[in-house]
């Protein structure tokens, strides 16, 4: 797309994210004859399923469907009923007035008289001071990206939610082995994660655990633990550690404009999608500090569309 074409005329609806939320509030509002836009992230398109495998839980799939596949019909799907996808972020966040204006990175401005954030959530850090500087040199956040590398290497997995377990579970298929690092003396994640993980004979657990400190000059070369139960402090050689603590919703561009709840995540109307600024509605994990589900995006994407369907019905711009 041109960006002279975004600068041009005043849209019904932009989405921001390109995740199963946005894609959804996309099919929704096409069909509803809205032209939606999508601005779908420059480096982040499809959000955070471009990063898993299998994903066995989103209905309609029997046999469970690739994350990175699931996102590219879900496109599919929007583009076919007149959606435009724009592979572009966008920078700046004007919501207050009537029209608002969404800056992108090449510096034009897109208008429109409804926005639906659906921004998703990003991977939280364990705040260490060594963790940034060793990203990319054995501490990671997605598996499925950079697990190739750790061929025959003794890697961690902090965490004990459902992303720790995939994450270590997948990781099985390249380690020699996996040490599962979490900080109570239960799992969080799904039973069904649980079976699986405790049964895999390349995984094992270190309870009561966080990690303190990680070692290594070019590449990680060990972890510095605490026993949270009994204060002891050890260490830990391994070759690769993989981070899976959760995430928090990408709320920078909207933080000082939209009203937030005490999680951090966009506040809304009840159930609805609407934010505290009319034509502002927001949708998926952004607003979802519990379910989290690429299912309940999906949903919470259908509702965010069907309010701007009534939002634009009920605001008709006076010509
Ligand atoms: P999560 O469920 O919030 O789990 C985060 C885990 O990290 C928890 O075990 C937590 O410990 C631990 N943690 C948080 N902050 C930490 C810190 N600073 N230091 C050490 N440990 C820390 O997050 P998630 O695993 O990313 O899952 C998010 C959502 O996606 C969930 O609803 C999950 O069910 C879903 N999901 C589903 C699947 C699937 O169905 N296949 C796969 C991935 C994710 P505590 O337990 O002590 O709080």
């Amino acid at each position: 797309m041109s960006t002279e074409a975004l600068r041009t005329d005043v849209r019904d609806v932009v989405i921001v994210g390109s995740g199963p939320a946005g894609y959804t509030a996309a099919i929704y509002a096409a069909r509803a004859n809205l032209k939606p836009l999508v601005i779908a992230g420059a480096v982040t398109a499809g959000g955070e399923l471009m990063n898993t495998t299998d994903v066995e839980n989103f209905p309609g799939f029997p046999q469970g469907i690739l994350g990175p596949d699931l996102m590219d019909n879900l496109q599919q799907q929007a583009e076919r009923f007149g959606a435009e996808v724009a592979f572009e972020d966008v920078t700046a966040l004007s919501l207050a007035g009537p029209i608002k204006f969404l800056t992108l990175a090449d510096g034009s401005v897109v208008q429109s008289r409804a926005v639906v954030i659906s921004t998703g959530s990003a991977y939280r850090e364990l705040g260490l001071p060594d963790e940034k500087r060793l990203s990319g040199h054995g501490v990671s956040w997605c598996a499925t990206c950079d697990g190739f590398f750790f061929k025959g290497r003794e890697i961690a997995v902090v965490g004990g939610g459902d992303s720790a377990l995939e994450e270590a579970m997948f990781l099985t298929r390249f380690a020699s082995s996996v040490t599962l690092i979490h900080r109570r003396d239960a799992l969080r994640a799904s039973r069904i994660m649980q079976e699986r993980a405790f049964a895999n004979p390349k995984i094992s657990f270190l309870w009561n655990t966080e990690v303190v400190g990680i070692e290594g000059e070019t590449k990680v070369t060990g972890l510095r633990l605490n026993n949270l139960v009994t204060g002891i402090k050890s260490e830990l050689p391994i070759g690769g550690l993989f981070i899976a603590i959760g995430n928090d919703p990408r709320i920078e561009l909207v933080r000082n404009q939209l009203d937030l709840t005490a999680e951090g995540t966009i506040a809304v109307d009840g159930r609805s999608s609407r934010t505290s600024l009319p034509g502002v509605f927001a949708a998926g994990d952004v607003l979802d500090p519990t379910y989290r589900q690429a299912i309940t995006a999906a949903g919470s994407g259908c509702v965010a569309a069907l309010d701007v369907e009534h939002f634009l019905a009920d605001n008709v711009p006076a010509s």
